[in-house]
Formats: C-alpha cells, structure tokens, sequence
C-alpha cells in the first residue's frame, strides 16, 4: 500500500506535554496528577497546556 503524507513523528514516539518529565513507562517515572488543573484535564474553561487535557502527567520518581 502507498502511503502519501508526511508522518512528522517517528513511528514508537509519543509527543509529550509540557508538564511531562519523560515518555509514559519510562523506568523511574509514574504518573501524578497534574499540578495546573489539578488532574481535571482543563484550565479556564480550556484544556489543560500542561498535561495536553489528559489531567496526568508523567514525572521522575524520586528514589531518595
Ligand atoms: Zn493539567
């Protein structure tokens, strides 16, 4: 099959939000709530910028 378009990201990659710290499984990360909507997934009556609407985000874990 022919495929014409442009993929502007590579296959496996996910685009991560501002307030991402680091891809979603990414050994050392979790998920927490996200800070700027308080895990609503909106701002202002708009979605959240921080966490891309979803209401989480994906931080380090701290080990200490
Ligand atoms: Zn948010």
């Amino acid at each position: 099959m022919a495929s014409s378009g442009a993929s502007a990201a590579p296959a496996g990659a996910t685009p991560l939000n501002p307030g991402d710290e680091a891809q979603p499984g990414t050994p050392g990360t979790g998920e927490n709530t996200c800070p700027a909507c308080s895990g609503t997934g909106r701002v202002s009556n708009a979605p959240c910028q921080e966490c891309g609407g979803t209401g989480v985000i994906t931080e380090g874990i701290g080990g200490g």
